[in-house]
């Protein structure tokens, strides 16, 4: 069972080419059919989740254990194969066993859970502090959850209200819509003082990282894990003025397993982010869905055998 996220689109339309022909799908999880030799991290078999990229191992980088920022990185479903297909083939060390009585579907969004789970480990959210999520798409509403767990409180920010819904329900303690009154005085109204403590945003949009921005009080932190490409005017003199802490956090290094624990735990629910199924042979149909504006998370399955 595959996920189908924004990268897979743009890849599919052409806004963000690769070497075609290329099989995208890089959010999966599945059965082992076969494995190569010397492999004895998993068995034929074993249900795996898998983590779909995988750095060179030598460089400097990955000796000091930043794999993620490994610069021969390789993304499956981006740089090779990946898995909108009936077999992918990947290294061991990729597969994470899933954990037993965790359905497929509830699995499916390991991998967007995992970068979720990083950006707010490199926020350092304590329990008690206020947060904001800037973006209500997969990675937002998996944001609010982690960061419930993390005891924080938090407040969902987005272009339009229609996830603020579901947002709630998932452990949103509030929501504002953009546009619906000045950001600043909703986290001041929200947080109790001069804005929230931690703004994590998740939306990718130069306008996204500015609202983070207004949000966050002063001596607070932003995390950023969406990607924006296009240039993104920031007055740093803010930044400077106020002391923000600005990271940056890029995909995951170690977190695959607590992504699955939170999962298996019901810390984190996913299953209410897939709006959409399709069999593979409608593929074309789940692209399009992923352009619905009732589309959160579109599976791509195949009928085990
Ligand atoms: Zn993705
Ligand atoms: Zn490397």
């Amino acid at each position: 069972m595959a996920g189908l996220c924004g990268t897979d689109y743009s890849i599919w339309s052409g806004d963000r080419p690769v070497r075609y022909p290329l099989v995208p799908g890089h959010e999966f999880v599945g059965h082992v059919d076969a494995i190569g030799e010397g492999v004895s991290r998993v068995r034929v078999g074993d249900r795996v989740a898998i983590e779909p990229n995988y750095s060179c191992g030598a460089c400097p980088l990955c000796r000091e254990g930043n794999r993620n920022l490994c610069l021969s990185r390789t993304a499956v479903g981006i740089d090779v194969d990946g898995c909108f297909a009936e077999v992918a083939r990947v290294p061991e060390r990729c597969c994470w066993p899933a954990p037993p009585g965790v359905a497929d579907e509830d699995l499916l969004m390991t991998e967007p859970l995992a970068v979720v789970v990083r950006a707010i480990a490199r926020a350092a959210v304590r329990p008690g502090e206020s947060a904001a999520v800037v973006g209500g798409g997969t990675l937002g509403l998996l944001a609010v959850q982690v960061l419930r767990g993390r005891g924080a409180r938090v407040l969902v920010v987005s272009r339009t209200a229609r996830r603020f819904g579901l947002a709630r329900e998932l452990g949103a303690d509030a929501t504002h819509a953009v546009g619906d009154g000045p950001l600043a005085t909703a986290a001041e109204a929200f947080s109790g003082r001069e804005g929230v403590d931690v703004v994590v945003e998740t939306a990718g949009t130069p306008e996204a990282v500015a609202h983070a921005l207004v949000l966050v009080r002063p001596g607070g932190r932003v995390a950023l894990t969406g990607l924006p490409h296009e240039p993104t005017p920031v007055t740093f003199f803010s930044v400077v003025r106020r002391e923000i802490t600005l990271t940056g956090s890029m995909i995951y290094q170690d977190e695959f397993p607590e992504a699955m624990r939170l999962v298996a735990a019901g810390i984190v629910r996913t299953r209410p982010l897939v709006t959409h199924r399709f069999g593979l042979d409608a593929i074309g149909e789940a692209f399009a869905a992923h352009r619905q504006p009732d589309s959160i998370k579109v599976a791509v399955f195949t009928p085990t055998r």
